[in-house]
Parts: structure tokens; sequence; C-alpha cells
């Protein structure tokens, strides 16, 4: 069984009934919808089609929906693209106009009185470079200085720019509402974060829907403590993050990050461009494989495919390998799961009896050869304070609501499963039985842990070790 989770970006390659239950059997454990791109109506669409795929196939599914932030982006061409010359002037307008080789839209109002001469604009994921020679009211003119293709929507960087744009824009309140009211995504993800407040902004209008910092601005990385306190959990966004920060910075902030939130045992996604090479071929190179394996070794509770999934040639191919490589790596480390004098140390202010509890029954899968750590969940609280532990065995996650159920396909280590909640211990051990066999999580004769309530209508308060 795999453990670290596989999040998927949905688009034209995978938008469809047959492309997502591909994509859920070759292990998709969240779908992202990602709202930098499409409509209400099209995400819409898209979100019913995972939950119909998931209801079809009894897996559980998260869905996360990516509010876009303040990204800036560049406007359309007559053609779809341009050549931009080295040397040649081009101009940023805020004006609605159809590019050509000497002028695009672009969507952020504020741009010509945020930037001066000299700053550096970065476009496509920073393959593209232009120099600011003068502003006006609507425009951003410029020189180019690293040319090369430029196509519609690209996106714009000013590295180190203090930009006067909130965290969240007048569109991302829409969406975040859109997304939570409608379309009763599982998570959120918040994109150009810069301080906890932003991330404070959004909680107060997500109703308890969990909130993922994308961590991509040096602001971020400057309050990266006071964010993992405050968000439910993190996104290291090494797209933009590479852009603002330069390439060579991302592999130590990664560690840093992952580090910062697996000791707040909260959610860490690392992503973009794990698998970029399989957009067009089969098979991804070994660098790629390599990054992989690392993210996973560094502590990353789930790992995220953007383009492979959502524009590429080779979707399923994609998850599968991904797969793949967390099997492998996961099969035969000794690192994935946190020594156990780690996990006797990691400290709480307050300890309950949920905390002891998960955390002693991680302690008995190193001490002990139990199969499977089986817990009854309300709320998914108990299921993630196990991942929290890292225990060396799987989580079977029991709940009677979907929507928990939903949440914890995203949660590293854990298999959710939606069955009624027992009321005696006698019936719960019936179910684990029932239930781990059936599914041949384990079979007759294996050990394993329970971590529940008992008696069942108070909170968890019991570890019990049970022979199947
Ligand atoms: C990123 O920049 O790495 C990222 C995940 O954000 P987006 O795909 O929204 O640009």
């Amino acid at each position: 069984m795999r453990r670290a989770k596989i999040v998927c970006t949905l688009g034209p390659a995978s938008n469809d009934a047959a492309s997502i239950e591909a994509l859920v059997e070759a292990g998709m454990d969240c779908a992202r919808l990602n709202f930098s791109h499409g409509e209400h109506a099209s995400h819409a669409a898209t979100a019913k089609l995972v939950r119909d795929a998931a209801y079809k196939l009894k897996r559980p599914v998260a869905i996360l929906a990516d509010l876009c932030g303040p990204k800036m982006r560049c406007g359309k061409f007559a053609n779809g693209s341009i050549e931009l010359v080295e040397g040649a002037r081009f101009t940023l307008t805020t004006r609605d106009v159809l590019g050509d080789e000497t002028i695009v839209s672009q969507s952020y109002e504020p741009l010509p009185r945020d930037v001066v001469p000299g700053d550096v604009i970065l476009l496509d994921d920073g393959l593209r470079a232009l120099k600011v020679v003068e502003t006006t009211d609507t425009d951003v003119i410029c020189v180019v200085e690293t040319g090369g293709t430029l196509s519609d929507r690209k996106g714009i960087n000013v590295p180190g720019a203090n930009l006067s744009t909130p965290a969240l824009t007048e569109k991302d309140r829409l969406d975040l509402e859109f997304a939570v009211e409608h379309l009763k995504v599982d998570y959120l993800a918040l994109s150009f974060v810069r301080n906890p407040d932003d991330v404070r902004q959004a909680q107060q209008l997500a109703r308890g829907t969990p909130v993922i910092a994308k961590l991509e601005k040096p602001e971020a990385i400057a309050n990266l403590e006071a964010i993992c306190d405050i968000a439910e959990g993190c996104m290291v966004a090494r797209g933009d993050l590479g852009v603002e920060v330069g390439s060579a910075k991302v592999p130590l902030i990664q560690k840093r990050i992952i580090r910062e939130v697996n000791k707040r045992g909260k959610l860490v996604i690392t992503a973009t461009q794990m698998l970029d090479s399989m957009i067009r071929n089969p098979r991804p190179t070994r660098a790629e494989a390599a990054d992989v394996a690392n993210a996973v070794l560094d502590g990353t509770d789930a790992l995220m495919l953007s383009a492979e999934t959502a524009a590429g040639k080779y979707p399923t191919e994609s998850v599968r390998m991904m797969d793949a490589i967390v099997r492998e790596v996961e099969g035969s480390m000794h690192t994935v799961e946190r020594p156990m004098s780690e996990v006797a140390l990691i400290d709480r202010e307050r300890w309950g009896f949920a905390d002891a509890a998960a955390r002693a029954g991680a302690m008995m899968s190193y001490a002990l050869p139990l199969e499977a750590i089986v817990t009854f969940t309300r709320d998914g609280r108990s299921a993630r304070l196990l991942a929290e532990y890292r225990p060396r065995t799987k989580i079977i996650a029991i709940t009677s609501r979907p929507e928990v159920a939903n949440q914890l396909a995203l949660e590293w280590g854990v298999v959710p499963r939606l069955e009624i909640p027992p009321d005696t211990l006698e019936e719960a051990l019936r179910l684990c039985t029932a239930l781990l066999v059936r599914e041949k999580l384990c079979k007759h004769g294996d050990s394993i842990a329970i971590v529940m309530g008992w008696p069942t209508s108070v909170g968890t308060n019991t570890v019990k070790l049970h022979k199947l």
C-alpha cells in the first residue's frame, strides 16, 4: 500500500468521466480544480465527475479547489502566440487589447504603479524576461531581455516587488464561496500567501473547510513558522517559488517547509514539475523519478501533478509512474516512519486522551508485527493524529460521514472507509474483521490495533490489540 498521497490537477486532458475513472484507478487520491482557469459551471461539472467516479469505484477521493490569488497573467494574442525578440520594446497594458509583437494586456490593474524603471518582469514561469523602461497610468513599457515564444495567458512575476494586492482577491472570494457552498470541496488552497493574516481571511470565509497555504513568495518563507501555525496545511508551490526566489534555493526551502509542517502534524503537499517531461513523453527523466523519491524521503504527505494530468499526453501513465516510485521508496526505506524515539518526543502543550491513544497505537506498530491500525472516527481527528505519528503500518479510518472519508483520502497513510459506526466493542471487532479480510487489507490471523472510543459514545480513549 502507498502512504504518500497523489493530487492530480484536472484539465482538458482529464476532465471527462473515463479519464477521471482511469486516474482514480491509477491512484489519484485528490482532484485539484485550478480556479486560474475555467468557469464555475465547468468546475461544477468536473467536481460532479470526480464524485461520480469515486462512488462508482468505491474509493473516497478528496477535491481541492485552488484559488488563483493575485496571479498576474498576460491576456490573449491575435494569433495565440508571438515571438519576443531580445532588445525589442514590449508593453504590458491594463487596456483591453488583443496582443501582438509589441503589446499584450495584463490582469493586474496596479502593475504600472507597483513597478519602477529597472525592475525585471518575468513571464511564463521565468522563461522570458523584460526590463521596465517607463510606466504610464495604464502601461508598463519594457525592453525584452530574454526572448522566445510567448503564448496566451502566461503568468507574470515581478521578483522582489512588494505588490499592493491582497492575497484574497474579489475573484477568490467569489470562487471560495462557490467552491465551499456549491461544490462542497474538501480543501481550499490559497495562492501567494504572504503572512498568517492572508490565511485567516480565507479561513473566516471557509466555514471549516481546511485552508492550504501555497508557499511561493519570499515573504511567506520569511513568515513560515507563523503560517504553518495557522494554516491547516501548506503546499510547496515550487513553480512560482522558483521564479520568485530562484531555482537554486527551492530544494532547501522544500525541506524546511516539509519539516516545519511535519512538526505540527499538518498536511504538506509538494507540487510542480514533479514529472514534467511526462507532459510529452511516456516515461519521466531519472532526475524526475529522483525528485519524487526525495520528496517522499523529505516527509511530504502528498505529491502533486499539474500539467502532467491537466494538459499532458500521458495523464494516467503519470499517476501510475508516481505511484510506482512512491511504493518503491516506501517499500524499501526505513525513513518513512518516524523513529520511535522521535514519536515519543513529539510534544504537545496539552495532552488529551485522543492524542495519547493515537501515539500509543503508533508506537505499538513499531513494537509489534501489526498489519493495520483501525480507527473509528467521527470527524477524522483520530486518523489525522495517527498519521502525524507515522506508524509503521496502514491506518484504516472507519467513518459514517462521506465528507470525512473524502477529506481523509488526502491524509498520509490513511485508508478511509465508509461504514455504520458500531455500538459495542464486539460489533467493532466483527466489523474490522469483515472489512479488512473482504478488502484484502489483512488476513485471518493478522494482528491489528484498534484506536477507538469505549464505550462508543465517548471520544477516543482506548487502544485494543486484536488478532483477526
Ligand atoms: C506553483 O506555482 O507551483 C503552483 C502550484 O501554483 P499554480 O500551479 O497555481 O501556479
